[in-house]
């Protein structure tokens, strides 16, 4: 395939790829750059917490095929998302920036609904649009849930083409039936959620019991035939978000229950697209990350997952509730490991696009940072610090070893916090303002247990400046979440 447009910068980007990666720039500069540039594949679960698959210790959720991405690739400690719920994270990854730069986050409704008129604004550049610019093909898998209408959807924002729900798969809920027992005897049709192809609904309610496969069948087909070409693969899956289903081979396998059914069937799906990768010959020129968009749902006990040793859960601002089980896989190229280096969802934005040569629309705040050079083993990132999103509100901010909490607040305004959570710090259903702010080691003490404030006031007024000097430059924008 000969190259159409290869410019100054992104032949300057490619020499100096050439160097670190081992690919010929003057093969690069001859056009043969469309098999050269690596293929990009986001693997994104929903609400799967830290703990939850075996190479993150869990001692019952059977996990061979991410431990194996984990193995030969590189495991990732401490691995942000840019919210603790579905739409704000997912409007983080796709674009780059915190959600409060694009309307995405809101006080009041903490994700997108079916009722919901708003979206992911044609203003905001996804990952597929960028790299649709330098000719990639894109496509869009599974759970969407930046808009469900049109100016809205994957196909408006850079995916050539989508399948799967638009949001999330508990609602549309027309049962009354509590979510255990609906999901316990397979009852899908109390979900009426659309399954669509593009813009259209081809199915509804979704038969939720296959849609694991039937996701991966679709990125299987999609590596398939756009092997030729780069290509970008966002495959968002809807589960394991509850209601909990899996298909009949993975009824009762696993010891973990159903929630370690869904699990285990996950694990098989990436095993799936690794073999297809390595068949097709395309493993060594892709680069595959698994992460998930927020912590476990501890609301819904054994169907809700485990964050592990870190402390909250979906929809708080402790660990658990944005640090997420991360792996990455490009056999050949990455420098195989754990990673302790801290890194956010919205770094593989600017990621992918120094890895293809891709020029980054400088027109708008990215924050975001290249991480290529942890992957492949010539360096450091240039992230000192992770900024902890709760709607609107900067609730926690993390420098080095240490992260402060300038609010806390229950995950979901419920009085029956987590165990975990509990007996450590009674945590208010309303925002509780400290000042100081708490302070935690975060290395020393991940689940951060023990407050040590008191002992570093240098740290709190450095904490503080950082907050105000974020907080100056945030722009209020059009909520999307309050249409
Ligand atoms: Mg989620």
């Amino acid at each position: 395939m000969k190259s159409k447009s290869l410019t100054s910068k992104s032949i300057a980007l490619a020499g100096l790829l050439s160097v670190s990666l081992g690919i010929s720039a003057s093969a690069l500069e001859s056009g043969n750059q469309e098999t050269t540039r690596p293929n990009f594949i986001i693997l994104f679960a929903d609400d799967m917490g830290y703990g939850d698959m075996s190479i993150f210790g869990h001692p019952t959720i059977n996990t061979p095929h991410l431990d194996k991405m984990g193995v030969e690739g590189q495991k990732w400690t401490s691995f942000y998302v840019a919210a603790p719920v579905c739409t704000p994270s997912r409007a983080g990854i796709l674009t780059g920036r915190l959600p409060v730069r694009s309307g995405m986050c809101s006080d009041k409704r903490r994700v997108l609904f079916p009722n919901s008129n708003g979206g992911l604004p044609q203003s905001e550049n996804t990952i597929a649009r960028v790299l649709k610019g330098n000719g990639y093909q894109t496509a869009a898998i599974g759970k969407w849930h930046l808009g469900h209408k049109s100016p809205y959807l994957p196909t408006d924002h850079g995916f050539d083409s989508y399948y799967g729900i638009p949001y999330s798969n508990d609602m549309d809920k027309v049962e009354q039936t509590d979510h255990f027992t609906l999901a316990e005897n397979e009852r899908f049709q109390a979900y009426n959620v659309p399954l669509m192809r593009d813009t259209e609904i081809i199915e509804r309610p979704t038969d939720q019991r296959t849609l694991t496969q039937r996701y991966t069948s679709e990125a299987v087909e999609k590596i398939k035939t756009m092997k030729d070409k780069p290509f970008f693969i966002y495959l968002a899956y809807s589960l394991p978000h509850i209601p909990l289903f899996r298909s009949e081979e993975f009824k009762n396998t696993s010891l973990a229950g159903i929630y370690g059914d869904v699990i285990e069937e996950i694990d098989w799906s990436v095993g799936q697209i690794m073999k297809i990768l390595q068949d097709e010959g395309l493993a060594e020129n892709t680069l595959v990350v698994f992460t998930s968009d927020n912590g476990p749902w501890h609301t819904f006990k054994t169907h809700g997952g485990s964050a592990g040793i870190l402390r909250g859960a979906k929809g708080g601002t402790f660990e658990g509730g944005m640090r997420e089980p991360t792996l990455f896989w490009w056999p050949g190229t990455i420098k195989s490991g754990v990673v302790r280096d801290m890194a956010t969802t919205m770094d593989l934005l600017p990621t992918f696009c120094r890895l293809s040569g891709t020029q980054i629309p400088d027109d708008r705040v990215y924050d975001g940072y290249d991480i290529s050079p942890l992957i492949i083993g010539t360096g450091k990132s240039k992230r000192e610090v992770v900024f902890y999103y709760r709607g609107q509100k900067v609730f926690a901010v993390r420098k080095g070893d240490y992260k402060a909490h300038f609010i806390t607040q229950n995950e979901y305004n419920s009085k029956t916090a987590h165990p975990i959570t509990k007996p450590v710090l009674e945590i208010e259903n309303s925002p509780v303002v400290h000042d100081p702010p708490l302070l935690y080691n975060v290395n020393v003490d991940p689940g951060e247990r023990f407050n040590i404030a008191a002992e570093h006031p240098e740290l709190i007024t450095e904490f503080k400046e950082i907050l105000e000097t974020h907080l100056a430059g945030i722009t209020p924008v059009e909520n999307q979440l309050e249409k």
